[in-house]
């Protein structure tokens, strides 16, 4: 039987609901999510997946670094591999008044905990080749990056690395997703 009562009620199982429904439980509340279609099939399932501190607003850092906290512990938290990738960030400055603000940001942001490096002339040429000449200024978050939102959708799991057997190859393709 579906349950009438509970410590809390969530309407919505997107990645707040969800989110929220998870650490409620796990302080031992009793909680009823509610979701009037599927899990994870609006925003939380279909956004780029990047997990980003820098450019916000300077006192939302504190959450943002809790949760970029919370992006390292998920797969202990859910035993769920949702590929966080901390690949670091770049924000970029086109012309000197940009690079200017990138670095009253960084200056700002130190306070807050976000340590951000700035890389301009010959040293951005040798460590990101791929930007165009044009870039004068790069803001780097090293332990920034992007996680995987379709691993949040329903109906799509990311694929466990095949079991290696006997004599197989090396060729397995754990990135690949497949529905079930
Ligand atoms: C294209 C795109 C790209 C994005 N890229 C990024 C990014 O790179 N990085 C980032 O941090 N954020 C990104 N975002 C934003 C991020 O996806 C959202 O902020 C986040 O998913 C919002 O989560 P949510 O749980 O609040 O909402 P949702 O994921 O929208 O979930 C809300 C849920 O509530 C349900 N619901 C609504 N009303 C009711 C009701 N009355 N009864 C029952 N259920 C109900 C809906 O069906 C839905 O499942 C992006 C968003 C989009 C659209």
């Amino acid at each position: 039987m579906i349950p009438r009562q509970a410590d809390a009620i969530i309407v919505g199982g997107g990645i707040m609901g969800a989110a929220t429904a998870f650490f409620l439980r796990q302080h031992g509340m009793s909680v009823i999510l509610l979701e009037r279609d599927l899990l994870g099939q609006a925003a939380s399932g279909v956004n780029f997946g990047n997990v980003r501190r820098q450019g916000r607003f300077l006192p939302q850092l504190p959450l943002a670094n809790r949760s970029r906290e919370i992006w390292g512990q998920l797969p202990e938290l859910l035993g769920e591999d949702v590929e966080f990738l901390p690949s670091g960030h770049l924000r970029l400055a086109f012309r000197e008044a940009d690079a200017a603000q990138l670095e009253a940001y960084a200056r700002d942001a130190r306070p807050y905990g976000l340590e951000l490096e700035l890389i301009s002339h010959n040293a951005l040429r040798e460590r990101f080749p791929f930007l165009s000449p044009e870039v004068v200024m790069a803001s780097y978050s090293p332990v920034d990056g992007h996680g995987q939102s379709a691993a949040r959708r329903p109906g799509l799991r990311p694929r466990r690395p095949p079991r290696r057997r006997h004599g197989a190859g090396e060729h397995g393709s754990p990135g690949h997703r497949q529905a079930r």
